[in-house]
């Protein structure tokens, strides 16, 4: 199976021109930057794994995209998380809600006092037909599939004369990011981003532990940003986007990267935003309700 080639489409936001990769649309379950960054494990030839194994929140993309690798595959996904929500448990939403759909268990280990890397590591001892994958695909792995991305974002950018391209991503762990930087640096294509989890601080440390000095320009916000919680100014660039494009946005890391694009693309006239749409749409499910009940439906 051979996932790639997502169409790049035209769109204007906020009075910012800008064109659109669409990671979402790769695979009705298994898109966006989580499918790129497994697409190593889809590509897999014949082997012994049967389990697949990793650890996170109950509500993480990853939960979902790594659900939907292991049904393709016929694996059994094993997810380790710290605990499920009773609210969650109650009424299973999101991407927990389609991890199940597709097979997935989803073990809560807080019982044990352990952190799930632990238990993954001393109770659970995987054996030679596991694969265990860290949180958020953090790995060196994901840079087959990422620069295949970027790869395709360069075939494109070809066609495309008379522009001087950047490529805009949020970041959570950053791999998505780097990798991107890593490969389209050379060409001339600078790559921004903004951390969306734990400030900038932490994500060039995320940077450094994937063992790369050279790093993307890091855009950040004027005031401090956590990840997760609802922002009014959040929802209302979200419903902005999907009013002037017709495109769902992630509600949990695009956002804040358009309010740094906004403020960056005043001193940035001249040049033309290729934006990553990474997928993460079934997260809003869970998301979006939250964000109506404290700001109200629009
Ligand atoms: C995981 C994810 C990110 C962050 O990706 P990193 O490679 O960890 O930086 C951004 N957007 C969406 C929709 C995601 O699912």
């Amino acid at each position: 199976m051979k996932l790639a080639n997502t169409p790049i489409t035209q769109h204007q936001f906020d009075g910012i021109p800008f064109f659109l990769k669409r990671d979402d649309q790769l695979h009705s379950h298994f898109s966006g930057n989580k499918a790129r960054k497994f697409m190593a494990l889809l590509e897999l030839e014949a082997t012994n794994i049967d389990t697949l194994i990793c650890y996170g929140s109950a509500q993480a993309n990853s939960l979902y995209s790594l659900a939907a690798l292991s049904a393709i595959k016929g694996w059994q996904l094993e997810f380790y998380v710290d605990r499920i929500p009773n609210w969650l448990m109650d009424n299973p939403i999101g991407n927990y809600r389609g991890a199940l759909d597709l097979g997935a268990k989803v073990i809560p280990v807080a019982d044990s006092h352990l952190h799930p890397v632990d238990y993954i590591e001393q109770i659970r001892q995987p054996d030679q037909s596991c694969l265990v994958i860290p949180e958020g695909g953090r790995t060196t792995m994901s840079k087959q599939g990422i620069n295949q991305l970027a790869s395709e974002i360069l075939s494109w950018s070809r066609f495309e004369t008379n522009h001087q391209f950047v490529v805009a991503l949020p970041a959570g762990t950053g791999t998505t990011a780097l990798y991107l930087h890593n490969y389209l640096k050379p060409h001339g294509i600078e790559v921004l981003t903004c951390p969306c989890v734990g400030g900038k601080d932490y994500l060039v440390q995320q940077f450094i532990e994937l063992g790369e000095s050279d790093h993307p320009t890091i855009l950040e916000l004027e005031t401090k940003h956590h990840f997760g919680k609802l922002y009014q100014q959040d929802y209302a660039v979200w419903q902005q986007l999907l009013s002037e494009t017709d495109i769902e946005f992630d509600l949990l890391y695009d956002p804040m990267m358009w309010r740094c694009l906004q403020s960056w693309y005043k001193d940035n006239l001249d040049k033309t935003i290729i934006y990553v749409h990474q997928g993460g749409i079934l997260g809003n499910e869970s998301m979006l309700p939250r964000y109506e009940r404290k700001y109200g439906v629009i």
